[in-house]
């Protein structure tokens, strides 16, 4: 994995590859390329043996002209300022381009969470929701999970700022555990719009998706189900990896198989029916049809663009590509469908668990999917519609063109004050 690319600096030249084709005054692009606020803080916690450790922490808000800040919360010892800033501003465009009413928001803190038990967990989690409590709220700021983080730290957000208000507000963090106000299809919400995006991305092609072959970087809660859901439309998913390295298997694996293997012993390595190992490179320049990065940002560069031989590339995770793989596998021809669109299941079932915890009504898990499949379908249809009527070079452009329009649109209508 390259750690050559700022993030923050690759979101604003995404930022600016899609102005280059928009009627919007370079004020007005200047203006979305930057976070509005950004909380740092150093939150002093007790260890479980009594010394005092502490844990630098963000959270940035990046932009709010379509609604309340929105975005997860990553647990990982590279999470930077920067990191944060990027993260926040890539939710902004992803609400936008799903057309969802929500501006873009994201928190982090540096830590490894392997080497903390449960309860100093709990206690980091609850300074940091300690520390958010004033900027976060049901219609401001809306955490959610990340990297490392999932339902179990949800709920104790939750329950530290509803303690600390003396309320109920279910709708100020969501990937919450269902019993705790969650929405049915939240944990598969990722997969399922990777596995959607996906399924249109090759339709729209003329390509077969049944039969295809597929490799997936990373087997988190992203790539696991995106795999799962792509291998029941009938592809092949030959390889998988993990940060402990990959698996490759001409036939195709079993998914399901995979990720209890997984389940047991933390590592995909351990999962015993394979052809071959790979490293995280080979895995990533395989000759599949399909290439899901699920893991983290920057996993392909420049360089190892040029040897990507997948034919269609969807990513799951957030800012997979740097900049310059972009622009190497635009001139190869080789189709790739942004994050911003392909991973928008897992905002968009938030919005739905947000919009139920409000109304203290709950939806089917057949409702959740059946919105879902719509709202990423038109999003999709709306990336390809810009992408052909503009003569965009690539659908990451045409999405981020689709996306800075409506969140232009919005601040403009406001007007700017003060
Ligand atoms: P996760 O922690 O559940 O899984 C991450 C996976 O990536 C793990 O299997 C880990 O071993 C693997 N990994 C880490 N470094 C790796 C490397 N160098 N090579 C190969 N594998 C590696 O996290 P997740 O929630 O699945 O998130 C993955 C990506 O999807 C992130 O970019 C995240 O921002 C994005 N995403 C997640 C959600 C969500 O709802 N979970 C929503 C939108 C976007």
């Amino acid at each position: 994995m390259s750690d050559e690319a700022n993030p923050f600096e690759s979101l604003q030249e995404q930022i600016d590859d899609a102005a280059a084709y928009l009627d919007v005054a370079p004020d007005v692009i200047n203006r979305l390329k930057y976070p509005q606020r950004i909380l740092e803080t150093n939150l002093s916690v007790q260890m479980d043996d009594g010394t005092v450790d502490v844990f630098q922490a963000f959270r940035s808000q990046f932009n709010g002209d379509r609604g309340p800040y929105k975005g997860g919360i990553r647990y990982h010892p590279n999470v930077s300022r920067d990191e944060v800033k990027a993260l926040s501003g890539w939710m902004v465009y992803k609400c936008a381009v799903v057309d969802i009413p929500y501006g873009g928001g994201k928190g982090g803190i540096v830590i490894d969470p392997s080497e903390h038990s449960e309860s100093e967990l709990e206690r980091i989690t609850r300074a940091f929701a300690t520390e958010l409590r004033p900027l976060i709220g049901e219609d401001r700021d809306i955490p959610a999970p990340d990297v490392n983080t999932g339902q179990r730290e949800m709920n104790w957000i939750k329950d530290t700022y509803e303690t600390l208000e003396g309320t109920t507000a279910p709708g100020v963090i969501t990937g919450k555990a269902p019993d705790s106000g969650g929405s049915a299809g939240r944990v598969e919400a990722t997969g399922r719009s990777t596995m959607l995006t996906a399924r249109e991305a090759f339709d729209y092609l003329d390509k077969d998706i049944d039969g295809a072959t597929v490799a997936v970087q990373g087997y988190g809660n992203a790539g696991w189900i995106a795999a799962n859901l792509i291998d029941e439309l009938g592809a092949n998913v030959v390889a998988v990896s993990d940060s402990s390295g990959g698996i490759y298997k001409e036939g195709g694996f079993d998914p399901k198989a995979v990720k209890e293997a997984k389940n047991e012993s933390g590592s995909v390595t351990s999962y015993d029916d394979y052809d071959e190992e790979l490293s995280n490179e080979e895995l990533l320049t395989l000759d599949v049809d399909l290439l899901v990065p699920a893991a983290l940002e920057n996993a392909i560069d420049g360089d190892l663009a040029q040897d990507v031989q997948a034919d269609v590339v969807v990513e799951a995770a957030n800012g997979p590509l740097t900049p310059d793989a972009d622009d190497v596998l635009t001139e190869r021809d080789v189709s790739v469908f942004p994050d911003i669109l392909a991973n928008a299941g897992g905002v968009t079932v938030s919005y739905f668990e947000w919009v139920q915890n409000r109304q203290r009504f709950y939806w089917t898990e057949e409702r959740v999917n059946d919105e879902l499949e719509r709202i990423i379908v038109d999003a999709f249809e709306n990336i390809v519609d810009a992408y052909e009527s503009k003569d965009l070079p690539n659908f990451r452009t045409a999405a981020y063109v689709v996306a800075i329009e409506r969140v232009a649109k919005a601040y403009q209508q406001s007007g700017n004050w003060p």
